[in-house]
C-alpha cells in the first residue's frame, strides 16, 4: 500500500468492522473508563482467547474490582478463580503485586504514563499502550499480533516483532488515527484478515493489500 492511502483505509475499516462486536477489551472501554479494571482484563486476555477471557473476568471482578480489595486474598484464591486462563498462576500473583504497587505507589489509581505503567509487574508496551489509549486517550499505538501481522500484510510497515512495528507506526501513522488503529485492527484481524488464511475474497481493502506473506487466503 501507499503510505497516503491509510486515509481511505480507515473509513473502510470502521464501517466493516460494524458487523462484528468489538475484542474485549475495547468492548470493556466502550461502557466503562475503570483503568483497574482495564489494566486487569488486559493482563487476563493476554495469550488467551476473547471467549475465554470474557467468561473469567466478571468471576475476577465479582471477587474483588478494587486493590484495596485484591489484596485481601492470596494468589492461590485467585488462581482458582482465573483457572483456566493462560498463565494463571503467574498472572494471579502479577495481580496481586500490581494492586499493592498501586495502593503503596499510585494512591491506589493506575498512573496514566508509560514509564509508571511499565514498571508494574507483567505489564508489556501493549498492555500499557492499551491502557493509555483506553483509558486515558493519550497518543499511543498499542501493537498487539494483529496490528503487526496486518500492518505487515498491507505492506504499511516491514518489521519482525510488534515492538518493531510500533516505532515504525509512531513514525507514519496519522496521529488521528492512533487511539483507534488497535480497536479497528483488531475486529478486523480476528474476523476476515486472520493469521491462517485470511478472507482475501470478501475483503474489502484487496486493492490497497500487498498481501505480504499470504501464502494461503479463503
Ligand atoms: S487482502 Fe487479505 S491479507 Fe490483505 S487485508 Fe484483506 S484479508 Fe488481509
Amino acid at each position: 500500500m501507499k503510505e497516503h492511502e491509510i486515509h481511505q483505509i480507515i473509513p473502510i475499516l470502521r464501517e466493516t468492522i460494524k458487523q462484528w462486536p468489538p475484542a474485549l477489551v475495547d468492548g470493556m472501554a466502550q461502557t466503562e473508563r475503570n483503568p483497574y479494571k482495564i489494566l486487569l482484563a488486559t493482563i487476563l486476555s493476554l495469550r488467551t482467547r476473547d471467549s475465554m477471557t470474557a467468561r473469567v473476568v466478571p468471576k475476577l471482578f465479582a471477587l474483588a474490582d478494587m486493590p484495596g480489595e485484591m489484596v485481601k486474598h492470596s494468589p492461590e484464591t485467585i488462581a482458582e478463580v482465573i483457572y483456566p486462563i493462560g498463565f494463571y498462576h503467574n498472572k494471579a500473583r502479577q495481580i496481586v503485586e500490581i494492586s499493592q504497587i498501586l495502593l503503596t505507589e499510585h494512591d491506589g489509581q493506575v498512573p496514566s504514563d508509560l514509564e509508571a505503567l511499565l514498571k508494574l509487574p507483567g505489564v508489556g508496551r501493549k498492555t500499557a499502550n492499551l491502557v493509555l489509549t483506553a483509558c486515558f486517550q493519550k497518543a499511543a499505538i498499542c501493537v498487539d499480533i494483529h496490528v503487526h501481522r496486518i500492518s505487515n500484510r498491507w505492506g504499511y510497515v516491514q518489521t519482525k516483532t510488534p515492538e518493531k512495528s510500533e516505532f515504525a507506526l509512531r513514525d507514519k501513522l496519522p496521529l488521528e488515527y492512533w487511539l483507534q488503529y488497535n480497536a479497528l485492527l483488531v475486529t478486523f484481524g480476528q474476523n476476515l484478515c486472520t493469521p491462517i488464511s485470511p478472507w482475501c475474497s470478501k475483503c474489502p481493502l484487496t486493492q490497497f493489500c500487498a498481501r505480504v506473506g499470504v501464502t494461503k487466503s479463503r
